[in-house]
């Protein structure tokens, strides 16, 4: 069987209770691939989980944006697997460049956040991506497959894992990977599954690409023989997250 299309939206850190019922209502009211076509996650701030929850139509479903590394307790501020689990949220965002570069999470501490979330019965999109100097220097590759080893490591089974590249350059930057970019470190990422995990793993796992993504460039992008899906900041807080949802056509 193929693999699926799969079309993220992270809204990152932003809305009011208002902006999100706006949202919900459009991709509610949405005409979109029937059938068994394209799985559609969208990733609101934690506090509008249950809301979105409530709301949203039931055959999209909802991420968070993180959690925590392991079983909840004293660790002030922080969301557990369980507690999303217990919510009744499928998926959960991993390892997003903005938590990388701002917050300092290692590559080392993806890889557990990864593993937890998963033995928690989470399924993750997982992050990972190259910044402007590292692509410049032409290390992309490397950069990317060490931040993969670091949750391959981790984890025993890619069943219930995304995988999204979203080099650091083209994020909210309005500067998106060209096809051939894009494709070629998708390919490069099979690859390395491939060779360090297996041919099964490689060829079933999806990989989506990330970075200023919008209505206009997702048709040419979706094209690419090793581009499975999206995962889409702001272009998924505006109606045209409808034209990247029905991409996958
Ligand atoms: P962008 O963000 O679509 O706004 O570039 C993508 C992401 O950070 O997931």
């Amino acid at each position: 069987m193929g693999r699926k299309f799969f079309v993220g939206g992270n809204w990152k850190c932003n809305g009011t209770t208002e902006e999100v019922k706006k949202i919900i209502t459009v991709l509610n009211d949405a005409h979109v691939p029937s059938g068994d076509v394209v799985d559609v996650v969208v990733s609101p701030p934690f506090v509008f989980l249950p809301l979105v929850l409530s709301l949203l139509r039931s055959d999209f479903h909802v991420a968070a944006q993180n959690c925590w590394v392991r079983k909840g307790g004293a660790f002030t501020g922080e969301v557990s697997a369980e507690m999303l689990a217990n919510l009744g949220v499928p998926w959960v965002i991993i390892g997003h460049s903005e938590r990388r570069l701002i917050l300092n999470e290692s590559s080392a501490f993806i890889g557990d956040k990864v593993a937890y979330a998963l033995s928690q019965g989470l399924k993750v999109i997982a992050c990972v991506g190259e910044t402007l100097e590292q692509r410049e220097s032409g290390s992309t590759i490397d950069v990317v497959s060490a931040q993969t080893k670091a949750i391959a490591d981790k984890i025993s089974s890619w069943d219930n894992v995304v995988l999204a590249y979203e080099p650091v350059w083209a994020i909210g930057t309005g500067k998106v990977a060209t096809p051939a970019q894009a494709q070629e470190v998708h390919a490069e990422l099979r690859k390395w599954l491939h060779n360090n995990v297996s041919a099964e793993v490689a060829e079933s796992v999806r990989i989506i690409y990330g970075g200023s993504v919008n209505g206009s460039n997702c048709k040419e992008l979706a094209g690419q023989p090793d581009l499975d899906g999206f995962l889409v900041g702001g272009a998924s807080l505006k109606p045209e997250f409808v034209d990247i949802i029905n991409s996958a056509l």
